[in-house]
Parts: C-alpha cells; structure tokens; sequence
C-alpha cells in the first residue's frame, strides 16, 4: 500500500515538474548563409521554455545578424549555442520583426553579448505600457522559472522610423514597414544576398493565421509589397519556411480578403454575426490546418472590424 502511494506521489510529480526533455532546436540552412530555427505548433509553457516562435540568423562577412529573440532567455542562450557550432564570428545585431512576447523574451542574452537592437519604433508605446508590464508578471508564474524576475523587457538600440537599407555586419539587409498589419511595429527583413525574406507573423506556409485585432486591410496591403521581393524562401515568424512564397503569400491575401469581403457585406446588411457565419462558404479554406481553431474567431474578429470600418464611413 505505502508502495502504491509513493509511485502515485512520484507519478503526480511528474506531471507537475517540467519535462526534462527540451524541444529540439536544429538550425536549418534556408540560404547560402542564412538559417532558421523553428518553434513547436504550442502554446507557451514550462514544458516548451516557450519555443513556440522561429528566429533565424545570417552569418554576414563581420559578424552574425540575428532575426527576433526567441521566447525566454533559455532558449537565446541555446540559439547562440547553435550559432557558436556553425560560426566563430561575433552576434552584432538583432533585428526584431515586432515586440511580442514569444519573439522578445529571449532580448537580454543578446544585448548582453553586446549585439544591437532594432526595431520599428511604434514599438515603444506597447513596451512601455501596462499591457507589456503585466503580462511579463504573468509569464514570470507562467513560464517559471524560463521566465522569471530576471526576465526583463529590452527596448531597441536603434528605433527606426520607416523602410530602409541597412548595411549590417557587411551584408546588406532591405527592412520593410509592413505595420500596422499584424502589429504596429512590424518589419519584414528581405535579405537579398541570400533570395530569403523573415517576414514576422504578416504570413504562414500552409496554414490560417490569427487575424486577432489586426488590421487586415493593411496586412493586405502588405502581403502585395512583400510579393514584390525576389524571395525564394520566406521564413515566417510560426512554422515551417516557405519555399513556395508567392503560392502562401497569396493563399493569405485571398483569405483575408474573403473575411472582410462576406463578413463586410454581413456588418453592413445588420445580418447578425451567427446567421452570417452559418451561412457562408468556406469551403476553400476548410482543409487548411488551423482552421478549426481559428476560423470562427477570425471571422468574428473581421465582423467587428467591418462594422467599425462601416460606421466611419470606409
Ligand atoms: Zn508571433
């Protein structure tokens, strides 16, 4: 009996102690210079240390350019391991595609390797909000002990204002505004050395997004001037890279559109959101991966959108 009991303590352990076993994290190659590393499809947890975002990382002739931070410090720390076993050269700089939480976390290992931060500059009034502070409070319980009271939020060194060329490390990198679509601050980094382009959450391969609060007219927008790069691969900020860019691109304009066009024509006829659901075609859209779990959201989140879009007159 007293047996029974230890292995039920043991086993009830071990539901409640973080798995010892770490998600991999294996760089893959994506350009002559250029690799990725590719969070799980989860949410964030002590089990994950938060890997549920991708960064990826240029080796440029003077030092390594690093594209979004990772969720937690831990998971930093394990990427500049994995930079150290492909190259000697010094991390220079980290550009940040936006500020949110599962892409900045990981900020403070590189700041403290001495690379510098850039960002989009509409960044700065999320980071210095109450929104920023409290959910750092809620990932350092969440998240513990990844996330702890250590963990803190990094502003950028060097806040730019629109799309630019920067020359980084010797290799050229064309950054991209493509906010507010997803975020206000977002970037796309199109590094055209290499044929790759890191566009942030603005775009994934295979799969719906989350429209959440975004603006999708603009992150329409968006997609068309990212479709303008000569990309062969596009690295987005969840999942598998694209090696058929424009194919995914387009599939995500189209759909974006579609919400707006039907859930649209819905706000502006007052036909209530439910009537308006169950009565539109997905059926172009049904076998995509993500679409139970986002779809209906993503058309409740566009009929608001809409009705707001309406009333203003647009
Ligand atoms: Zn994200």
């Amino acid at each position: 009996m007293r047996r029974h009991i230890a292995l039920w303590v043991l086993s009830t352990l071990a539901l409640l102690v973080p798995t010892a076993v770490l998600a991999e994290m294996q760089p893959q190659k994506v350009g002559p210079n250029t690799w990725y590393v590719q969070g799980l499809a989860a949410l964030g947890s002590p089990a994950n240390q938060n890997f549920i975002s991708n960064a990826g990382f240029v080796v440029a002739p003077q030092g390594v350019v690093v594209v979004d931070a990772l969720g937690s410090p831990a998971l930093a720390r394990r990427l500049v391991q994995k930079i150290a076993e492909i190259t000697p050269k010094p991390i220079t700089h980290v550009v940040l595609t936006h500020y949110h939480a599962d892409h900045i976390y990981g900020l403070q290992v590189f700041k403290e390797l001495g690379a510098q931060v850039i960002a989009q500059q509409d960044a700065r009034e999320y980071l210095n909000s109450d929104t920023a502070a409290q959910r750092l409070v809620a990932s350092r319980t969440e998240l513990a002990p990844w996330v702890d009271e250590n963990t803190r939020l990094v502003p950028a060194d060097r806040w730019l204002t629109d799309s630019t060329t920067l020359e980084l490390s010797g290799m050229r990198f064309v950054v991209e505004r493509v906010g507010p679509s997803h975020t206000p601050e977002d970037l796309a980094i199109h590094v055209p050395g290499e044929r790759v382009l890191f566009a942030g959450d603005l775009m994934f391969s295979g799969r719906l997004p989350f429209v959440g609060q975004a603006d999708s007219g603009q992150w329409i927008a968006s997609l068309d001037r990212l479709l303008r790069f000569d990309a062969q691969v596009v690295v987005p900020g969840h999942g598998a890279a694209s090696i058929e860019p424009r194919k995914d691109m387009v599939v995500m304009r189209d759909y974006l559109n579609y919400l707006r066009i039907t859930m649209g024509q819905a706000a502006r006829d007052l036909v209530p959101f439910e009537e308006a659901y169950t009565s539109t075609d997905w059926s172009s859209f049904e076998p995509m991966p993500m679409f139970r779990f986002a779809n209906r959201m993503n058309a409740y989140n566009t009929y608001l959108l809409m009705e707001k879009e309406s009333l203003r007159g647009r």
